[in-house]
């Protein structure tokens, strides 16, 4: 037999992961001239769209619109989409070898960094990922409890995950009540009786890894002031020096918007929002009952590494914040797939420019690929990963005309099915999808919202009436 990519052998591809860096892989490898791609993306969730359904505020519904580019990819005659499938359980990478000419990996970060300091894991303390998954009603989260009786929350990290948390935790019922947030998170919000939060930055305001349309809209919440303390805004002279020479206009304008919200007196809303910069928490405080009650912040001051980049440093100086409620947002973390070269230390698969490495060599693995936050760790938006994708199609592209793909026994779709049938019967078509889509679009027509989403696995087979 010939190359496949032809009519009489297509390109059979298998895509792991049905976020955003899949469907951009599924879109370039389509828009390949002379090869015939046939694509079968499985996920292990029912639902497709990855982060942008389970990741994006709910309050954010304009970055989802994002769905629709992602669909004409799904209605191409030769997709298919096989969701409730999980890698490493329902199937293996020996399945695969023997299915598909080309596997590509892109299953995103799906845990949470540590911090490694006492008291990280007391009852009250969370990883923020935890909790974008639960408001945005991913199934494996929807049974998770957030003591929101507590006045104040400290969430740890001021990147823009940091920000939705601490935004959706400000909001007023009746702002959450116009997103597609989950039901259940609705509900215990709506009960919150949260009054300050605090987010907290180790370095200063320039170095701040918020964008700043997020942090402006911090400034416009209904029901909460936004504030930030003067002597933290106001810039040490490394960081001067850095804004000065680089004249970077958006970390200039950050640190104004910055200025604007420390100059601002409170106007007596029902929340506070409190940036924090220069401190690390260093430790966790629990009471007798293993509940966080608080944490021991040390001042940080700026030193710039040979490399220029300004850094913390701990000086002597420790504060007690009494918080009742924590959430760690320091960064998602990819897990390892089963039979994948993975780099623990980074937290991605071995792989140059996408093409998977073999740990021994170095060399790549014939037929595995890999995109997206498992490629390139936890970085950029949704956009940064279309890039990223083509890169790595571009080695799939290049590794097929050279003849380097697997040679699978059963290359049809036909026999993939059949096997996906056998190992998981309640699997999820692309079309059971867009039914679960329009009825989740109905429920949220019905009570003037964008979408009131089915949260729950079972909750999904039944309104398909399975
Ligand atoms: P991130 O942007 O990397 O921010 C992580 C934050 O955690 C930083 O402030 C970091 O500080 C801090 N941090 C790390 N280790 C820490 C420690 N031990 N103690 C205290 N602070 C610590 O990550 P993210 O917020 O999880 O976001 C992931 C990606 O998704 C980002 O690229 C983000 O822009 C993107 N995203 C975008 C949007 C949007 O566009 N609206 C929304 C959500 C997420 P240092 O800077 O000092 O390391």
């Amino acid at each position: 037999m010939g190359r496949p990519g032809t009519g009489a052998e297509p390109l059979r591809v298998a895509i792991i992961g049905a976020g955003p860096t899949g469907y951009y892989a599924a879109d370039h490898l389509f828009r390949q001239e002379g090869v015939l791609v046939e694509i079968d993306m499985f996920d292990r969730l029912p639902t497709p769209y990855g982060l942008v359904r389970a990741g994006v505020a709910p309050d954010h519904q304009k970055i989802k619109s994002v769905t629709a580019a992602f669909d004409k990819v799904a209605a191409h005659p030769r997709f298919r989409f096989y969701g409730g499938v999980e890698f490493g359980k329902d199937v293996t990478v020996d399945d695969l070898r023997s299915h598909y000419h080309q596997i590509f990996f892109s299953t995103g970060a799906q845990t949470d960094r540590r911090m490694g300091i006492p008291g990280e894991d007391l009852r009250g303390s969370h990883p923020a990922t935890e909790f974008v998954a639960w408001y945005n009603g991913h199934p494996d989260y929807r049974d998770c409890h957030f003591d929101l009786s507590q006045e104040r929350v400290a969430v740890v990290g001021v990147g823009n995950v940091a920000v939705d948390v601490a935004r959706i935790l400000c909001r007023s019922a009746e702002e959450l009540a116009r997103t597609d947030i989950a039901d259940h998170a609705l509900e215990a919000l709506s009960r919150s009786r949260v009054k300050e939060v605090y987010l907290l930055g180790r370095r200063g305001p320039a170095q701040a890894a918020f964008t700043n349309p997020e942090i402006k809209e911090l400034g416009e919440l209904a029901d909460a002031d936004v504030t930030a303390l003067p002597d933290e805004i106001e810039l040490d002279p490394l960081s001067r020096a850095a804004l000065e020479k680089s004249q970077d206009r958006s970390s200039l304008k950050k640190v104004e918007i910055l200025n604007d919200y420390a100059r601002r007196a409170s106007t007596g809303k029902s929340k506070r929002l409190i940036l924090r910069f220069l401190v690390s928490p260093v430790e966790f405080r629990g009471n007798s009952a293993g509940e966080v009650v608080g944490m021991r912040l040390v001042r940080n001051t700026l030193y710039a590494t040979p490399t220029g980049t300004l850094q913390p440093k701990a000086t002597d100086r420790f504060e007690e914040l009494p918080v009742g409620l924590v959430f760690r947002s320091v960064g998602y973390k990819g897990v390892p797939l089963p039979g994948v070269p993975f780099n623990e230390s980074w937290g991605v698969i071995l792989n140059e420019k996408g093409r998977v490495l073999d740990p021994d060599g170095k060399q790549p693995i014939v037929g595995e690929y890999t995109a997206g936050w498992i490629k390139r760790g936890p970085t950029g938006v949704i956009g940064t990963n279309k890039p990223d994708a083509a890169e790595t199609v571009s080695c799939m592209v290049e590794d097929l005309a050279e003849g380097r793909t697997l040679t699978p026994a059963e290359p049809t779709a036909a026999a993939v099915e059949d096997l996906v049938r056998r190992r998981q019967p309640k699997y999820f078509s692309y079309r059971d999808w867009l039914r679960l889509n329009e009825i989740e679009l109905q429920r949220g027509r019905d009570c003037s919202r964008p979408r009131v989403k089915l949260v729950r696995v079972e909750d999904m087979l039944a309104a398909l009436g399975r």
